[in-house]
């Protein structure tokens, strides 16, 4: 009997748990350990923060998304020792066969200077549901959305959120008396999706009146004057500002001897193995640089995204059952990844193509339309949904929508 242990029961290590446990088929322990004993759908928080959505409509148990056999261990992982096949979480020591680290990214907005609890974000639960509140109360005036650093994230989020603001607005009647801009450090929006999705999303941008202002490194900002500072030298006044936070990897990263200098964990781009054969990283915790891809001085990286997250999984799951079973290990991770782009008014784009593409990743547009909405709220219905009846009624639909648009839908 093996032991597969899997740290954190986010998207990655659902899949991971999952896909091993239908693979397995019994007779091995899958152990999930994850400190919160509740998940939440994070491309929701979108929704909390345009009202769309409550917060209980985005939450569920964990159990409920894991099948049965496996044990989930509700604890924060505090050490993980590769050298010694051992984690250490709760106080308790926990011996594996394979290790998944799938603990995602944590954030970190107390590395912005000047940060204090004026300034909001969407990018958690609480803090979207904050932001709903005082969008509602907004009168008027200059709306800032600032991408603090990178790597962030999902990198459609951020877009996504500047036309919700606006369409918020504009259900409001408000668009005339709100202006609102979006700054990055970024060249172009979504520089790791290539040049071609980069210009369509800033034509989107441009239609709803939202400014664009690319290459802005924020250096501070002065909560009392509401003043942002860029580049060392560009100021920008706001009344409200919204901040996609500094992102790190999780402390226990640090001490485990996995991470590399920027704090995240190397792996091989086609297996996810880190440098120990049975010790595998996945999803947003793990960096993958992109063939070619510098920005401006820096490799960029594989964005963190739960379509990644999702397709690691598989790869990693696949691989682990192939080699209890004694066959050959030969799953790869290929970066063909999508995402539905919310564009407001119940209208999205979906972004398609390969994220490991040369010269740049080749990721187009499709055209925006009620179909990709409609395709992310059933593909959130079917992410939580429990096992049984409607998961599976959810999937069909998923799937067959794919079929009908030529699109492959794999879940
Ligand atoms: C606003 C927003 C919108 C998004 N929209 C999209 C989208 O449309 N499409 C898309 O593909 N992606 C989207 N994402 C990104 C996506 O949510 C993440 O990339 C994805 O969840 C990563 O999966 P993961 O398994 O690596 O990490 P996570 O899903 O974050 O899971 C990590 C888990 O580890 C747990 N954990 C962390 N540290 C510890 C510890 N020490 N001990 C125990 N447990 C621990 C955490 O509690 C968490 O449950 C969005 C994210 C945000 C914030």
């Amino acid at each position: 009997m093996k032991t597969i242990v899997i740290l954190g029961g986010g998207v990655g290590g659902i899949v991971t748990a999952n896909e091993l446990s239908n693979r397995l088929g019994g007779g091995h322990k899958i152990i999930v350990i994850e400190k919160n004993s509740e998940h939440t759908f994070a491309p929701s928080y979108l929704w909390l923060m345009n009202g769309a959505r409550k917060k209980k409509q985005i939450i569920v148990p964990l159990k409920s998304l894991l099948k049965e056999d496996i044990e989930v261990v509700n604890a924060g992982v505090s050490e993980i020792v590769p050298a010694e096949q051992k984690v250490i979480a709760g106080e308790k020591e926990y011996r594996y066969d394979f290790l998944v680290i799938a603990l995602g990214a944590d954030l970190a907005p107390e590395k912005i200077q000047g940060w204090d609890d004026s300034i909001q974000t969407y990018y958690t639960l609480e803090g979207a549901a904050r932001l709903h509140e005082k969008l509602t109360n907004f009168p008027g005036g200059k709306v800032a959305l600032v991408i603090a650093s990178m790597p962030y994230k999902c990198p459609g989020a951020p877009h996504e959120g500047a036309m919700l603001i606006e369409d918020f607005f504009r259900a409001k009647g408000l668009q005339e008396k709100v202006e609102i801009s979006l700054f990055t450090p970024e060249p172009q929006p979504l520089p790791v999706a290539g040049p071609e999705l980069g210009n369509a999303v800033k034509g989107m941008l441009e239609k709803k009146g939202i400014h664009f202002h690319p290459s802005m490194n924020l250096n501070s900002v002065d909560t009392k004057s509401k003043q942002l500072l860029f580049n060392g030298k560009d100021t920008f006044g706001y009344d409200l500002l919204v901040v996609i936070p500094p992102h790190q990897a999780p402390s226990v990263i640090g001490k485990s001897g996995l991470a590399n200098a920027s704090g995240w964990i190397d792996v091989n781009p086609a297996s996810l193995q880190t440098k120990y054969e049975n010790v595998f990283a996945i999803g947003d915790v793990a960096s993958i640089p992109l063939p070619g891809r510098w920005i401006p001085d820096k490799p960029m990286t594989l964005p963190k995204a739960g379509v990644f997250a999702h397709l690691q999984a598989d790869v990693v799951a696949k691989n682990i059952a192939h080699k209890i079973g004694g066959e050959k290990a030969d799953e790869k991770f290929c970066a063909d990844g999508y995402c539905m782009l919310e564009a407001g008014e119940d209208l999205a784009g979906f972004a398609y193509g390969d994220f490991f593409g040369e010269p740049h990743p080749q990721v187009q547009l499709k055209q925006i339309g009620r179909k990709w909405h409609i395709g992310k709220v059933l593909f959130e219905k079917w992410w939580l949904s429990p096992f049984g009846f409607k998961k599976t009624l959810y999937k069909k639909l998923l799937q067959e929508g794919g079929r009908l648009i030529g699109i492959p839908v794999k879940l």
